[in-house]
C-alpha cells in the first residue's frame, strides 16, 4: 500500500483517528475511479481544472436554498419563502466562489434573472414530493466519517438525514441535474451506500431508507440496503481503495469511455478523444491523491 497519510484535519482531527489510518477516500472519488480510472487522475491526481457550468452552479445554490430553509421555523417553510431565498443565496455564493460571476456576461441581468428562475422552478420540484413544514432534519449537509479495514478513513457530505422517533435513519440526497437520470443512478446509489457505510460503521444502525429526490422530474427513489449488503459494499470500497493505490503505483489510469463522457470536461486531455493527458505529476506534487475536492459547486455529470 503507498497510499500518503491524506487526513482531513477539519473534518476528523488526525490525533482522533487510529494511528493505522493512512488515507481517506470520499464517494465522489470513489465514483469517479469506478466511473473511469482516467478520470479520477485528471480530478485527483492532475488537479486539472474545471469551470464551473450554471447546471452545476443551479445544483449548488437551490442545496443551499434547502439547506437554509430548515432554518425556518416549521410553519414558515413554504414555496414563497423558499423562493424568496434563492437571490440573497446567490448573492452569497457569488461572493464566496467569485468564479461563479464569470457564467454570466457583466451585465446580463437577463440571462442572471432567467437562472434565478430555473433554481426556483427545481425548488417548485421539490415542493411536489416533500412538505418541509412536517419535517425537522436531524443534520444539514454534515461531514460524516468512518474507518474501514483499519487504513482507510471514508467520508462525505450528507444532504440530510432524517431520525424517526423510534431512531430509523433516512439518508436524503438531492439530485438537480438536468442529465438522463438512468445515467447517473448508478452512481447517486453508490454514494448513499457510501454514506450508509459510514452511519452503519459509526453509529451501529443501517439507515432504513437512501432517498434520492429527483428535483426536475418531481420524483423520489427510495432504496433500503440490508447490513450483508453494506458489508459487501464494504469490500467493494476496500477493494476500490486498492485499485486506486495500484494504479496510482504504476501511473496507469485507463479511460473508460461511456455515456458519461458526455459530460466529461476533460475530452481535450483525454486519448478516447484524440487528446494527451499531460505528465503524470512526480509523487511529491502528487500528494493528497485521494483528498475530496469537494470545495466548489457540486459536479452534476459527477454527483448530480
Ligand atoms: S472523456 Fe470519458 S473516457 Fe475520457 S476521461 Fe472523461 S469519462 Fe473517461
Amino acid at each position: 500500500m503507498t497510499a500518503e497519510p491524506v487526513i482531513d484535519e477539519q473534518a476528523t482531527p488526525a490525533a482522533a483517528l487510529p494511528a493505522t489510518v493512512r488515507a481517506s477516500l470520499s464517494p465522489s472519488r470513489a465514483a469517479d475511479f469506478k466511473t473511469c480510472p482516467l478520470l479520477y487522475r485528471f480530478r485527483s491526481i492532475d488537479r486539472l481544472p474545471e469551470r464551473p457550468t450554471v447546471e452545476q452552479a443551479r445544483g449548488t445554490l437551490v442545496h443551499a436554498v434547502l439547506e437554509r430553509l430548515f432554518d425556518l421555523p416549521a410553519g414558515g417553510r413554504t414555496p414563497d419563502a423558499a423562493g424568496g431565498l434563492v437571490a440573497p443565496q446567490w448573492d452569497r455564493l457569488v461572493t464566496e466562489q467569485p468564479e461563479l460571476a464569470g457564467l454570466f456576461d457583466p451585465g446580463d441581468e437577463a440571462g442572471t434573472a432567467e437562472f434565478l428562475r430555473s433554481a426556483a422552478g427545481l425548488l417548485e420540484g421539490y415542493f411536489a414530493v416533500e412538505d418541509p413544514r412536517r419535517l425537522e432534519p436531524a443534520e444539514r449537509e454534515s461531514l460524516i466519517s468512518a474507518v474501514v479495514d483499519e487504513q482507510l478513513l471514508i467520508r462525505g457530505y450528507l444532504d440530510r438525514l432524517d431520525v424517526a422517533p423510534d431512531g430509523a435513519l433516512r439518508v436524503v440526497d438531492y439530485k438537480t441535474g438536468g442529465a438522463p437520470r438512468e445515467a447517473f443512478e448508478a452512481r447517486a446509489l453508490f454514494q448513499l451506500k457510501f454514506y450508509a457505510l459510514v452511519l452503519w460503521r459509526t453509529r451501529g444502525v443501517v439507515p432504513r431508507v437512501l432517498r434520492l429526490l429527483y428535483l426536475k422530474d418531481a420524483e423520489v427513489c427510495d432504496y433500503s440496503p440490508d447490513a450483508e449488503e453494506l458489508l459487501r459494499f464494504e469490500r467493494t470500497v476496500v477493494a476500490l481503495w486498492q485499485a486506486i493505490e495500484q494504479a496510482t503505483e504504476r501511473q496507469d489510469f485507463r479511460p473508460r469511455p461511456s455515456r458519461l463522457c458526455d459530460w466529461c470536461s476533460h475530452q481535450a486531455h483525454c486519448p478516447t478523444f484524440g487528446g494527451t493527458p499531460p505528465p503524470f505529476p512526480d509523487r511529491s506534487a502528487a500528494a493528497d491523491p485521494l483528498r475530496d475536492a469537494r470545495s466548489g459547486p457540486a459536479a452534476p455529470g459527477a454527483d448530480e
